[in-house]
C-alpha cells in the first residue's frame, strides 16, 4: 500500500487526515516536533518526533520510510500572532519548508500536498473568490503561504516536483467519533471561543469588529468540515499520483456564514447562552471569504458531504465537553 509522509501529523487537521488515511490502508509516517500537537491525537503510523529545521534527520526518515508522498501541515498558523512576531513566521513556514523541499530533493521524493489558506488572497475583489484571482495576502501567515505557493510553482516550472496547494478556508468540527479534535494550545478561532463562552471557560465572547461592509457589520467565512477537506487531501494525492497537474485549490463550501450567525448557531446546538460583547476589529481579518470551489468539485471530482454548520459545531461542542 502506499506510503505518506505527513508533518505536522499530531495537530488539528494533520491528524484527522492519518485518521482517514489509516482506515483506508495507507502506510503512514508522521514527523512532528510536537510544539503544537499531541501525541494522543495520532492514531495510526509512526512518528518521529523532529524539527523540519533538523535537515539532516529529516533527510534519514524519509530514505528509511521512503514516501511515494508527502502532505505538508507542519507550520504557525495564527493571523494576529504573525502580525507581532512575522520572523517566527517567516522562519516556520517558508524556512522549515525549503528545509523540507531540499530533504525531499535529495531523497527523490517529488509528490507534495500543501496545506495553503485562503489568506493568500487578503482581501478578494470577487466573491466567491476563484483561483485564479490575485494573491495579495494582508498579513505574514498569508504571505509565508503565498510565498510557499510560489516556490512551489517555480519548482515544478523545473520539473523537480508535483504538487496540489490546498487552500483551506475556514476549518471546523472534530472527527465523529469524538477520538481526536482540534487540540490548539492557543484558541483563537471563533467556533471554539465561542464554545469555551458556552461552556463557561471564558466569561464573554468578544465580536472582533461590528462595522465591516457586510449585512450585519460582522465577517463572514466560509467555514468546512475537517473530514471533508481530509477527504480533498487523499483525492489530491492520488489524481498527483495518476500524474495530474500541479495546481492550487480551493477548499471551501461556496457559502459564508457572519460572526453573529455562528455566534447564534452556537448558542442553539449547545443550548447554552453566554454573553456577547462588540469589540474592535483585530488587526488582518478580511471582511469576507468565501471559496469559489468549482475547481476541486471539477479536478478531483471531491463533493462536499457535511455541509452543515451545525454538524460542525456539535462534533466539537462533543468533542469540548469530553475534554
Ligand atoms: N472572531 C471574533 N471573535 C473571536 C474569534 C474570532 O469575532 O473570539 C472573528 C474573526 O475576527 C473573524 C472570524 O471570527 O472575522 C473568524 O475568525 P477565526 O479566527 O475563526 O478564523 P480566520 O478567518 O481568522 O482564519
Amino acid at each position: 500500500m502506499l506510503k505518506v509522509l505527513v508533518t505536522g501529523g499530531a495537530g488539528y487537521i494533520g491528524s484527522h487526515v492519518v485518521k482517514l488515511l489509516g482506515e483506508r490502508g495507507y502506510q503512514v509516517g508522521i514527523i512532528d516536533n510536537l510544539s503544537s500537537g499531541s501525541l494522543k491525537q495520532v492514531l495510526y503510523g509512526k512518528l518521529w518526533v523532529l524539527d523540519l529545521k533538523e535537515r539532516e534527520k529529516v533527510l534519514s526518515v524519509l530514505k528509511e520510510f521512503k514516501p511515494e508522498v508527502l502532505l505538508h501541515f507542519a507550520g504557525s498558523i495564527v493571523v494576529e500572532e504573525s502580525v507581532k512576531d512575522p520572523l517566527k513566521y517567516y522562519e516556520n513556514n517558508v524556512g522549515n519548508t525549503i528545509e523540507l523541499l531540499c530533504a525531499m530533493k535529495e531523497a527523490k521524493i517529488n509528490n507534495f500536498i500543501f496545506s495553503s489558506s485562503a489568506a493568500v488572497y487578503g482581501i478578494p475583489e470577487i466573491i466567491p473568490v476563484p483561483e485564479t484571482a490575485e494573491l495579495r495576502p494582508i498579513n505574514p501567515y498569508g504571505q509565508t503561504k503565498a510565498m510557499i505557493e510560489k516556490i512551489l510553482e517555480d519548482l515544478a516550472q523545473a520539473g523537480e516536483i508535483n504538487y496540489i496547494s490546498l487552500r483551506y478556508f475556514n476549518v471546523a468540527g472534530a472527527d465523529r467519533e469524538g477520538k481526536i479534535g482540534p487540540n490548539y494550545r492557543q484558541v483563537t478561532h471563533l467556533i471554539l471561543r465561542a464554545l469555551k463562552a458556552a461552556k463557561g471557560e471564558l466569561p464573554f465572547l468578544e465580536i472582533y469588529g461590528t462595522d465591516y461592509p457586510t449585512s450585519d457589520g460582522t465577517c463572514i467565512r466560509d467555514y468546512i468540515y475537517v473530514m471533508d477537506l481530509a477527504e480533498a487531501h487523499l483525492l489530491a494525492m492520488e489524481y498527483l499520483l495518476d500524474g495530474g497537474k500541479s495546481m492550487a485549490l480551493n477548499c471551501g463550501y461556496g457559502r459564508g456564514f457572519s460572526v453573529r450567525e455562528v455566534i447564534e448557531e452556537v448558542k442553539r446546538v449547545t443550548k447554552r447562552d453566554f454573553k456577547v460583547v462588540e469589540g474592535r476589529r483585530r488587526p488582518g481579518d478580511p471582511p469576507i471569504l468565501i471559496a469559489d470551489n468549482t475547481k476541486i468539485k471539477e479536478i478531483l471530482n471531491w463533493r462536499p458531504t457535511y455541509d452543515s454548520l451545525e454538524y460542525m459545531i456539535k462534533t466539537a461542542w462533543e468533542w469540548e465537553i469530553k475534554n
